[in-house]
């Protein structure tokens, strides 16, 4: 188990630096590190997915200290984890039947993150192909192009392997649509459940047990964590309408009368109209008005 200040820091076994190691050490390395003090003089934490430098680590009793956590090329404070580059949403077309409300809650909340959003929809088996193509045309409008996936036939894994090859990928989704058996599919050895992560020598990137972190094997990161699984918005109204990929595309063509215009009940906007999920965005907004108003009450 992980306390609180310790961490697991896996090498990087293919960097070009870890050429020098003894042959033994070649095999997936996990250290258990604490944080040297200057780090928590200076306030800096760990996160998942960090790049890390450990000073002098002990590889026989598989210990060290993290010196210094490299610069993050993103970071996400719920859950915890730096250097994610995408998030690979799965919903599945059936068993649970898709609802496109609920989807539209884990999209916003994966769009709120300013990552990547790869949209993946599972259990493809369970329908025909006409059905396929007609929630493939439906999901456009959206500004989705959804990779339709069955764990059960091996149908779309090669396509989706492609997307998640570079960087780290975050997955999310509910609970039922085939997520753990995904996973399983794309990490096929059990013991590869542990991370194995990258940074050169004496470098690598802290991992815990609460968020798994997988090394594909066609390349990339696959971190699939709980807090993940729950759409629980959070955002301010002004930032809802940056999460519609719809309203987006309406205001490369135009503009609205006011430019603070949250696209509801305003004069002169460009945005509200017969598109499908304008309801959907007109109730997320409603509910993110209420948010905003209880906080500013507490405040
Ligand atoms: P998770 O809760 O998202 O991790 O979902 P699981 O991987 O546990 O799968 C939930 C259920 O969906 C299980 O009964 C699986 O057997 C089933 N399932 C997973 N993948 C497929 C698939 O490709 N097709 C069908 N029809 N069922 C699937
Ligand atoms: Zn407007």
């Amino acid at each position: 188990a992980v306390q609180a200040n310790y961490y697991f820091v896996q090498l990087d076994t293919t960097s070009a630096a870890s050429a020098n190691l003894p042959p033994a050490l070649h095999q997936p390395q996990q250290l258990l590190c604490t944080r040297r003090t200057r780090l928590k003089k200076i306030g800096q934490k760990v996160m998942v997915g960090d790049q890390v430098v450990v000073d002098q680590p002990d590889w026989q009793g598989k210990r060290g200290a993290i010196s210094q956590v490299l610069p993050r090329s993103s970071q996400l404070d719920r859950p915890p984890i730096a250097n994610a580059n995408q998030i690979l949403l799965v919903f599945a077309i059936e068993e649970p039947t898709l609802d496109p409300h609920q989807l539209t809650r884990f999209l916003v909340k994966a769009e709120s993150t300013g990552l990547q959003i790869c949209l993946c929809l599972s259990k493809c088996d369970l329908i025909d192909a006409a059905a396929q193509a007609a929630w493939h045309d439906r999901l456009k409008p959206w500004g989705y192009d959804p990779v339709f996936i069955s764990t059960y036939h091996g149908i779309g894994l090669e396509q989706l392997k492609q997307q998640l090859r570079r960087g780290m990928t975050i997955v999310s989704g509910p609970s039922g649509v085939g997520k753990s058996s995904l996973i399983n599919q794309l990490i096929p050895a059990a013991d590869l459940r542990v991370s194995e992560v990258s940074g050169k020598l004496g470098r690598g990137r802290h991992t815990t047990r609460h968020v798994e972190l997988f090394e594909l094997a066609d390349g990339g990161l696959l971190a699939d964590t709980p807090g993940f699984n729950q759409p629980d918005l959070d955002c301010s109204p002004e930032a809802l309408t940056q999460y519609f990929p719809e309203i987006a595309q309406r205001l490369q063509t135009g503009n609205c009368q006011f430019n603070n215009c949250r696209h509801h009940a305003e004069p002169g906007c460009v945005v509200q109209g017969e598109w499908e999920r304008y309801p959907l965005y007109v109730q997320f907004l409603t509910e993110a008005i209420e948010r905003q108003q209880q906080q500013q009450q507490q405040a």
